[in-house]
């Protein structure tokens, strides 16, 4: 169980904590892109919002990404963040 580390990461949209890998990434880089980090290696400032429909548009609405970002965000990563939120089954 100890040996069993698992890094913790909080949604931005529900506020709940959840291992990073089962999160959506994104990332704002050094060159202040905001880039679909999700599964990748790029380096910079991110923040996590589950793969649930509820909790990307609750991310968007009240603008949590792009203050824990400090960047704005494009309609193309809100498209690609639904895009992986697919129809989701949770309902938030
Ligand atoms: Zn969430």
């Amino acid at each position: 169980m100890a040996h069993n580390h698992v890094v913790m990461r909080r949604c931005i949209g529900c506020k709940r904590v959840a291992p990073q890998t089962s999160l959506l990434r994104v990332v704002r880089t050094r060159t202040g892109q905001v880039l679909d980090g999700t599964g990748e290696h790029i380096s910079g400032r991110s923040a996590y919002v589950c793969p649930a429909p509820g909790c990307v548009k609750a991310a968007g609405r009240r603008r949590m990404l792009e203050r824990a970002l400090s960047a704005a965000v494009s309609e193309e990563i809100w498209e690609r963040l639904l895009a992986q939120a697919g129809t989701g089954t949770q309902v938030v």
